[in-house]
């Protein structure tokens, strides 16, 4: 089954103070010649992650300039997730692929979602591998078809890729983040685009030191506090254990320093309940770790109030596609550590515009600077939010969307 996500409004004319004026102009000239297609994006959850983050603004936004678009979700029962989520360590690398079952629940889940997804779509963008065989069982249906990977798939199990990859051949153009993620033995044309934040957005937006303060309190947090902060997924490739064990040795120098980990529950993630307990456990009874969810009231307002109040902002992943976080975090013109991983030194350029850490030692040394050197820090950050405002923001991506439909439609 499919089912529609209902977008709110946001006009482009609103970007236009904050990103380069001619990116603005080749977007409604680019526009200008796809005025009424109909787009149709397909995902896995509505809620959780950054690829529902970035189709809340992108759909609205392709709305604004004319395209026709709409964004669907896979519903499907738990066990069609659990088979995705081995998929998508696979993917990542994970020795353990799909067994015959889970092929099975996958592939059924995908035929009846084609059955409902009736005609009449110039492009269909299909996100991430749970919805991807959604193109081998609908057909082309005259549309161009583009399947758009947000994860890290330079080294994957190779017997779960080489399943994939006939299904992949189907579409007209394949997309991904970076280009060592390009997979092996792919035939359908690729592209590289990477994520891209809404500068707009409440979890972005501009909030005063004061605001993100009185948000940040009603949680427990005091003002003047030293606060490390890691938001994510409660997810291994994420590290909260590794954030957690950095704390403990910065700790040790900094008896007053707190940390919060912030992480959603996706709808489309069944490991995350288990690995939330593993974080609650490793915290133990320290009460100066605060662990929180969206089920504590922590929605994208408060996100931004932790991210603008936190001193230092982690995002200590082992495995990482993008990770739109790390641009939310510089966004906020603040110091910045993330592991070298996937696509987080595209956005950290280690000592320019924050640091990148192989190591829990290394991340808890990095940490213990920021809090040391507060105003070679700030600058650190305010490098970073220039960097994102030149290269990761949402009219950028939405550019590159328009470029790649121009270019589809010129060859049909
Ligand atoms: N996020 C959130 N609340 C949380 C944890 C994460 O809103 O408690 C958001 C985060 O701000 C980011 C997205 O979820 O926009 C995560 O995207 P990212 O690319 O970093 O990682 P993914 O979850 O897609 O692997």
């Amino acid at each position: 089954m499919l089912q529609e996500v209902h977008v709110g409004h946001k006009s482009l004319a609103d970007y236009q103070s904050v990103v380069a004026r001619n990116l603005v102009e080749e977007i409604r000239e680019l526009a200008d010649s796809l005025k009424g297609v109909r787009v149709l994006h397909v995902n896995a959850t509505s809620f959780g992650g950054g690829v529902a983050e970035i189709l809340y603004t992108l759909v609205p936004l392709m709305r604004d300039i004319g395209l026709d678009t709409d964004w669907r979700v896979i519903m499907a029962p738990q066990e069609f997730y659990e088979a995705t989520k081995f998929m998508h360590n696979a993917l990542q690398g994970n020795p353990v692929g799909l067994d015959e079952a889970q092929k099975e629940i996958y592939e059924t889940h995908n035929r009846l979602a084609a059955e409902s997804l009736g005609g009449g779509f110039d492009f269909v963008v299909v996100h991430d591998p749970q919805p991807l065989l959604l193109r081998h069982f609908a057909g082309d249906q005259g549309a161009k078809w583009i399947w758009r990977c947000h994860i890290d798939t330079s080294t994957p199990n190779r017997e779960v890729a080489d399943y994939l990859l006939p299904f992949i051949d189907h579409y007209d153009a394949s997309i991904f983040s970076m280009h060592q993620y390009i997979l092996e033995g792919i035939e359908c044309p690729t592209r590289v685009i990477v994520p891209a934040i809404d500068p707009l957005s409440t979890k972005n937006m501009a909030l005063s030191p004061e605001d993100a303060d009185y948000v940040v309190n009603q949680f427990g947090v005091e003002p003047y506090t030293p606060l490390m902060l890691q938001i994510s997924r409660f997810d291994p490739w994420k590290d909260p254990l590794g954030v957690i064990d950095a704390y403990r040795i910065v700790k040790k120098s900094f008896a007053t320093v707190r940390l919060a980990l912030v992480g959603s529950m996706a709808t489309d993630d069944p490991e995350g309940w288990s690995f939330f307990t593993r974080t609650v456990e490793h915290a133990g009874d320290d009460s100066d770790i605060l662990i929180l969810t969206n089920l504590n009231n922590v929605g994208n307002l408060e996100v931004n109030a932790f991210q603008s109040r936190a001193d230092v902002l982690i995002q200590k992943s082992t495995r990482e596609g993008f990770g739109l976080t790390v641009s939310e975090a510089l966004w906020k013109a603040k110091p910045t550590i993330g592991g070298n991983v996937g696509g987080i030194p595209v956005q950290i350029t280690d000592g320019e515009t924050g640091f990148l850490v192989d190591s829990v030692e290394e991340c808890a040394d990095r940490c213990m600077w920021v809090l040391d050197n507060p105003d070679e820090a700030k600058a650190m950050g305010r490098a970073g939010k220039e960097h994102v405002r030149a290269n990761f923001l949402i009219p950028r991506l939405l550019r590159d969307y328009l470029k790649l439909f121009a270019e589809l439609r010129e060859q049909s």
